[in-house]
């Protein structure tokens, strides 16, 4: 297993004045000493590299630990995941092995991503965390809950399906987080949710996290949260200002090929994703740059998991620079090395765009985004922009430096 405590320090830029517009006072709490954690979880957290938290940990730890219902949105990159990690395993009561805090997640590489975060944040706190996802071996799932799992991140099919089971015991879990919240109350995740939540006790608290949290999702929270806190970002601060947009203008999609192949160099100076819109487009763009003798790397939902598995590894490791995929990797993977996007293709909607961009300039570092645009795409292009107040322009001759 790859070991995510041993961490670069590079230069950021300082993620802890950004706007927030919260649904009552909130406190700011500007050190995680100030923040009445334990002791050995204040060691994991100074152990895993972190000194200061960012603006939406500052805000949104005290209340989850309070026990409040939280709804908290900030960009992509800023420490969500850290935000409810730290507030989880402060929740905990480790000399009782019981599941008392679920997490679910939309894909298998982020609910496992968590499960590690978790892990090395509480490295000195003797904590179980398991990571209960599809795709894996059912028997081990059921002997790794069945030993007793203080928290569980998953997703919502194969946790539903321990639930079920009752290999997965409910009755002490205090605490739901749904991350990319967005995302699991849409309608592809949202009955699945439900059917977890119904086994859940009546009194457990729900924290839900974002960097992305449209009108109607908010507007549905009343039904399964009590008087939430809200901490929100304004929409015109949702994209990052160290991550530069671009386009380039390719006409017709035939074109999309040549220009990717040209700017191939750049996309190795460190590491880059490239989103494609389906399956078979990342199977055929794979397919089509390795004949042209490019090296890349891909990976999407329909490949088995030992597969996505050993993609990953590549990947985090740095052995792999260029990963061609769906948006099965557009929320809350964090490779800290990406430093650039391109979307192939256009995303389908605006939270979509939001999320893959935030895949580079990871915790305030620089970040390049390139949007391959058709003559037709220009006006989503334009609404886009338009949408979060921000700016793409024509993509420079010397992108490269800006990397
Ligand atoms: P998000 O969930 O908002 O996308 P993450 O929690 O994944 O963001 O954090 C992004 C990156 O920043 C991760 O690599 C994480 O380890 C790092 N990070 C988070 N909080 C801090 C902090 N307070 N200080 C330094 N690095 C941090």
């Amino acid at each position: 297993m790859e070991d995510i405590r041993v961490r670069r320090v590079v230069q950021t830029e300082d993620l802890s004045n950004v706007e927030f517009e919260t649904s009552e006072d909130v406190e700011v709490l500007p050190t995680f000493d100030s923040m009445g954690l334990r002791e050995e979880l204040l060691r994991g957290i100074y152990a895993y590299g972190f000194e200061k938290p960012s603006a939406i940990q500052q805000r949104s730890i005290k209340p989850i630990v309070k026990g409040r219902d939280v709804i908290a949105q900030a960009q992509s990159g800023t420490g969500k995941t850290a935000t409810f990690s730290i507030a989880i395993l402060q929740s905990l009561d480790t000399t009782v092995r019981e599941s008392q805090v679920l997490c679910l997640s939309p894909t298998r590489e982020l609910a496992t991503q968590i499960q590690k975060v978790i892990l090395a944040l509480g490295d000195f706190m003797n904590v179980q965390c398991h990571a209960c996802i599809g795709g894996t071996n059912l028997g081990e799932d059921i002997r790794k809950l069945d030993y007793g799992q203080h928290v569980v991140s998953g997703t919502p099919g194969r946790v539903f399906d321990m639930i079920r089971r009752r290999v997965l015991r409910t009755r002490s879990i205090k605490m739901l987080v749904l991350d990319e919240a967005d995302e699991m109350l849409n309608k592809g995740f949202k009955e699945q949710i439900y059917d977890v939540y119904r086994y859940l006790p009546p009194a457990t608290q729900v924290v839900l996290i974002s960097a992305t949290l449209p009108h109607e999702i908010l507007e549905m929270t009343s039904k399964f949260m009590t008087d939430p806190i809200r901490i929100l970002v304004k929409r015109d601060e949702l994209t990052l200002e160290g991550i530069k947009q671009f386009f380039v203008a390719v006409e017709r999609e035939e074109w999309k090929f040549d220009t990717l192949c040209d700017l191939y160099d750049t996309l190795t100076i460190t590491q880059a994703v490239i989103f494609c819109n389906t399956k078979r487009k990342v199977d055929w763009l794979t397919e089509k740059m390795r004949e042209a003798n490019f090296t890349v790397s891909s990976m999407h939902g329909d490949m088995p998991q030992k597969e996505r598995d050993a993609i990953m590894k590549e990947f985090r490791s740095g052995q792999s620079r260029v990963l061609i995929t769906t948006d099965v990797w557009a929320r809350g993977i964090d490779v800290q090395q990406v430093s650039l996007v391109i979307n192939y293709d256009l995303p389908n909607n605006r939270e979509l765009y939001i999320h893959r961009i935030g895949r580079s300039g990871r915790f305030g570092r620089k970040g390049v985004a390139i949007n391959f645009v058709k003559s037709d795409d220009i006006r989503i292009l334009r609404d886009i922009e338009q949408y979060y107040s921000t700016q793409i322009d024509e993509m420079p001759m010397n992108v490269a430096d800006l990397i």
